[in-house]
């Protein structure tokens, strides 16, 4: 099993923690992001920024089921999900089932993985998504 998108989130060991996303931390103020960049503290400017993984947690800010797509190969219906991590950066991602039943804000999500096709070398791959947590 391989991530689709390595540089952003990390898959648990067997039976471990919900997936961890790879994100960064400011050297100077502290200020911690998601994801990873080099280009400078949106705080303070500083680039003095290292990666830092964040657990896989967080409450939902926001949802909204998604009807129609410009795009054909993402196939509505979906809902996509603002969820802020307890480690504090806020992410924008899908939730891992369509649900017509909107979910109350606050609600306490963890990260999961969904199959997403397969690698070229026919290994399967999986995305990252949130769902509620139970
Ligand atoms: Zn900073």
């Amino acid at each position: 099993m391989q991530a689709l998108k390595p540089e952003l989130y990390a898959l648990p060991e067997v039976g471990g923690e919900p997936p961890m996303l790879k994100g960064g931390r400011c050297g100077r103020c502290g200020y911690t992001f998601f994801p990873m960049q080099a280009y400078g503290c949106e705080r303070c400017g500083s680039t003095e920024l290292a990666p830092v993984s964040l657990v896989g947690h967080g409450r939902l800010v926001a949802s909204a089921r998604v009807l129609l797509h410009a795009r054909p190969e993402r196939q509505p219906p979906f809902v996509v999900v603002a969820v802020r991590l307890d480690d504090g950066p806020m992410v924008r991602t899908l939730l891992a089932q369509d649900t017509e039943e909107p979910l109350p804000v606050d609600t306490p999500m963890a990260t999961c993985t969904v199959a997403a096709g397969q690698s070229e070398s026919g290994e399967p791959l999986v995305d990252l998504r949130f769902a509620p947590e139970h």
